[in-house]
Formats: structure tokens, sequence, C-alpha cells
């Protein structure tokens, strides 16, 4: 439902967003989990057609975002980063708004104000002006924006950030719902908020995606293991299963691919020393080795620099 191929971009010199390739099924629900500055709202952006990416490209649907913007952004409910509203307008008159600028038509506006209302939780101040609304009201009103013309992609960056712990529950309950019937991806620098929602988790840090895998697995990767990444001259074949069957061998990723190369991110036993292994598997394979190293940021650091706190919630739960 949403595939996005290579995609970078590069401000100044250094990329934000440096060749990151995923795929998101129909009806699944996946955290885009990553420390402040990872990439994570570039990323997001380019998918939306906010942001042209310096390279790469994002299909919607099948859509390419690219080639057919209108059509691909049509299928997309976003909710960006400090999501820009109308002050002066009243919640449901905003509402009635988004829904028409998505092509809505009046019987439907009629009833997906209302829906989306209450699913939000903002029921209350319909006829609120928006900016007199507090951080969280507000947030959720940006969340109702986002679904209110009942897209089948959701797309939400850091949705929860400013809501109370009583709202943040209730809203990943609805984030959790949407999935049943729609295609989710949102960003969370919040582990237990990524654990809470996802089927699975993208973990994304300068620029890259460092793994994707369940929730608990990635728990498990917090418990020490050998990290090598390994470059490969680009060949036709999917190599990442090829070095699954190592020995020792936990989690093998592909993580960049370009014209002429590709990365893998290997997750290893702490014990075992996988170089030579690695090394004799390419020769048998023919594989071209373009480069073999461990990585000296390991998930740990990464999980460290995660917001682990979610003491608002098992306030909110208890
Ligand atoms: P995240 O959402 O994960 O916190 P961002 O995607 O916002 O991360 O930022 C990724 C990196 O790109 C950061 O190093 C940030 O400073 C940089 N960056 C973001 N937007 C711009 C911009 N408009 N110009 C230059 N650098 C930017
Ligand atoms: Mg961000």
């Amino acid at each position: 439902m949403i595939d996005v191929r290579a995609l970078t971009k590069v401000y100044v010199d250094k990329p934000a967003v440096d060749a990151v390739s995923f795929f998101v099924k129909e009806g699944e629900v996946v955290g885009f989990l990553g420390p402040n500055g990872a990439g994570k709202s570039t990323t997001l952006r380019m998918m939306t057609g906010f942001l042209p990416p310096t390279s790469g490209e994002v299909l919607i649907g099948g859509v390419p975002m690219h080639r057919d913007p209108l059509k691909a952004k049509r299928l997309i409910g976003y909710m960006p980063e400090n999501a820009a509203l109308y002050p002066e307008m009243r919640v449901a008159e905003y509402l009635r708004f988004r829904a028409m600028l998505a092509g809505g038509g009046r019987a439907e506006l009629r009833k997906a104000v209302p829906q989306v209302l209450e699913e939000c939780f903002i029921g209350d101040v319909a006829e609120t002006v928006i900016g007199s609304l507090s951080k969280g009201y507000r947030q959720r009103v940006a969340l109702a924006g986002a679904l209110v013309h009942r897209p089948k992609v959701i797309i939400l960056d850091e949705p929860t950030i400013g809501m109370d712990p009583a709202q943040i529950v209730k809203i990943r309950e609805l984030i959790r719902g949407l999935g049943r019937e729609r295609t989710v991806l949102l960003s969370t620098h919040i582990l237990p908020e990524a654990e809470a929602v996802s089927d699975r988790v993208l973990v994304i840090d300068h620029g890259r995606i460092l793994a994707q895998d369940s929730p608990a697995n990635l728990r498990a990767a917090l418990k020490g293991r050998n990290t090598y990444l390994v470059t490969l001259k680009a060949g036709p074949k999917a190599v990442a299963e090829t070095f699954a069957g190592v020995p020792g061998m936990l989690q093998a990723a592909e993580t960049r691919r370009t014209e002429s190369e590709v990365s893998l991110r290997l997750e290893a036993e702490k014990e075992r020393d996988l170089r030579e292994p690695l090394f004799t598997l390419c020769v048998r394979e023919g594989l071209t080795l373009l480069e073999l190293r461990e990585d000296t940021l390991s998930m740990e650091d990464i999980f460290l620099r995660l917001t682990t706190e979610d003491e608002t919630t098992k306030e909110a739960v208890a």
C-alpha cells in the first residue's frame, strides 16, 4: 500500500534521509521510531508530497507521488508535525472545509464530520474557535482533519505530542482501531508508543533504517548483539535471506539499495565473531564484498536516546 524506494533528501551536504526503502501492507499499523533529528518528519513530508525528494520515489496504492501527486495525495490522510490549523475557524467548520478540499460531497460531509468529532473526542468543542483551544485539543483537531475524508492511508507525525495522559491512551486506541480497515504509518520518538500501537516497527537513525521488526523482537534486540554492516555490489538477487542462514545470525535486513550497491545490517549472537563466515559466504555465493565492518552504533545506544519514559500513560491506565 505504501512503497518507499531509496528515498533520499540532502539539505546541504549531509543527507537527512539516506536511501530509505520500506513497504507497508494494507491494514498494517507501522511505527516509525527514531530519536529527534533521525529523519522521520523529512521522510513523511516526502512521502506525502510536501517536500520534493533529492532522489528516490514513493508509491501510494500503486500511484507514484511524483507523477500523479493529486491522485496519490487523495489516498492519504496526513497529520504533519506542528500542523497548521486556521485559528479563526470553528472546529466543525474546519473539518467540513478539510473534507471538502479532499473532494467529499455534501451528503458524505454531513456524515463524516460528526463521526470524526466523536472518534477524536472533540465533540464538545465542535463550535469553538480553534485559536482558543489547548494544545491537546488542537492536536486532536489536526488528527480529525487527517481522518475526515476516510483516507485509505493514514500518515501521522508524532500524533500524541502535547496531549494529556488520558487523551494519549484514547488516541492510541483510536490509531490501533484505524488499522483494521486502513493502513497507518505513525512516527514517534517514544518506544512504548511504538510498542503500544504498531504491528511492526521501523527504526530510523541518522536518516537510515536500522531495523524493522515486531515490537517484541525489537525488545529482544536490546539484549546485546553484534551488528555487522555489509555492503555488496548490487546484483539481481535479494541477499538478506542468504545471510539469515549463517549460524549465529539473528536478523538480516537490507537497509539501503542504490543502482550499484546493496547494504545490509546483520544482527548476530554476541558470542560469535561472524566476520570470517561472512567473507566465506560471499565467496561461495559469488557476491562482491565492498565493505564489512562491525557497527559502532548499537541498537542499545539508539534506544537510550529514545524517550522511554511513558509515565503519563502508566498513570492514566492505572
Ligand atoms: P525527526 O523528525 O526524526 O526529528 P527531521 O526529519 O525533522 O527529524 O530532521 C532530520 C535532519 O534533517 C535533522 O538533522 C535536521 O536538523 C535536518 N533538517 C530538517 N529540516 C531541515 C531543513 N529544512 N533544512 C536543513 N536541515 C533540515
Ligand atoms: Mg519530526
